[in-house]
């Protein structure tokens, strides 16, 4: 198992039998709720669309689900895609075209619009409308504006700072999802367990919420190998003796970090000096957006890993969590 950005093969499935059917049965995040519930009644009031907005933070932490919410409270419809399945203009310009009065078009990865595809997001959002270029390099060539209903826009984005300004002063509403505390990531579980017909005991739930960064979606994913190796093993509940055995499984130690955390904490302390995002990610073969977005964040909450201007360093608590000596005379021994 790895943190995978997405939903994994199979979990979509998952995600649609789990997912709240209302606002108030989505946990946690009650600022964000709350702002969406007034916004969502005002604009309903007005019997307007609801200002177009955009969720930022890491993967996993519900800004899918919440588009859905959204959808359902305005009563309208909800077409789902990702700034890299917009690779062309036609493709926006269907897109747009397709939406009704009020719906809501949500867009994933909206900091990854190819920019020119970006600049038809501009009119549409604010006016209304797109300008086709027709025979773009024939002689005829000519551009027609065609009208759009009113929509409203939600982007997705795990990089708030790659928004374009220009995008970015579109939106009416900004709202930022942070990982969540324990205890709502248990009632999370309690919650799917409940829809999902599976036991599982307090303690396991505790166990399970503990070693789950805060992220809903690993959460999820975690319970769902327990209740396989449950499963398996003819117990008929998950209980913290299940769990245990799967973390162990599944590589995942006391601070939910799992092997490429390891090998990003054992790569910075091998180079005893502050480390460039691309060095980094060389020495340890992955993504630098995979380690920016997904690893990284929970490293430098745990306090394993600081970013300096220069780059990233390990601490004396990277040392100790792989049972290594700690730097003497160091900044953080
Ligand atoms: P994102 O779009 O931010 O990557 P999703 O909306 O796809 O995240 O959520 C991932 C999974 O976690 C889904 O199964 C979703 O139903 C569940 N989930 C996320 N946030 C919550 C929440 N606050 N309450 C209940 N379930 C949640």
């Amino acid at each position: 198992m790895s943190l995978h950005r997405g939903p994994l093969p199979g979990e979509v499935e998952f995600d649609r039998a789990l997912r709240p059917a209302s606002l108030d049965e989505f946990i946690g995040q009650t600022r964000v709720r709350e702002n969406l519930r007034v916004a969502i009644a005002a604009a309903l009031g007005r019997a307007e669309p609801l200002d177009h907005l955009i969720f930022a933070g890491p993967p996993g932490l519900g800004k899918t689900t919440l588009a859905h919410l959204i959808a359902s409270a305005m009563g309208t419809n909800l077409t789902v895609t990702s700034g890299p399945a917009l690779a062309s203009p036609r493709d926006m310009a269907g897109m747009l075209t397709r939406q009704e009065r009020g719906d809501v078009l949500f867009i994933d990865e909206i900091h990854r619009v190819p920019r020119a595809v970006e600049e038809y997001l501009y009119t549409a959002m604010e006016d209304h409308a797109i300008d086709l270029v027709i025979d773009a390099d024939g002689p005829a060539s000519r551009s027609v504006r065609l009208t759009l209903a009113p929509f409203t826009l939600v982007g997705a984005t795990t990089r708030e700072g790659l928004l374009s300004s220009p995008l970015r002063s579109r939106f009416g509403i900004i709202e930022r999802l942070e990982t969540y505390p324990d205890a709502d990531i248990a009632q999370i579980l309690e919650r799917a367990a409940g829809k999902l017909g599976v036991q599982v005991t307090k303690p396991a739930v505790g166990l399970l919420a503990a070693r789950s960064r805060g992220v809903p979606r690993l959460a999820l994913r975690l319970q769902r190998r327990a209740r396989d190796l449950a499963q398996v093993l003819e117990k008929g509940a998950i209980d913290e003796g299940i769990v245990r055995d799967c973390l162990e499984r599944l590589g995942i130690d006391d601070l939910g970090l799992e092997e490429t955390d390891r090998r990003i904490l054992r790569a910075l302390v091998q180079r005893r000096e502050p480390t460039g995002l691309k060095m980094l990610a060389a020495m340890i073969d992955e993504s630098e957006d995979t380690i920016e977005e997904v690893f990284e964040p929970h490293l430098i909450r745990r306090g394993l890993v600081v970013r300096t201007p220069r780059g990233r360093i390990a601490t004396a608590e990277a040392f100790r969590h792989l049972g290594l000596p700690g730097e003497k005379g160091t900044l953080f021994g």
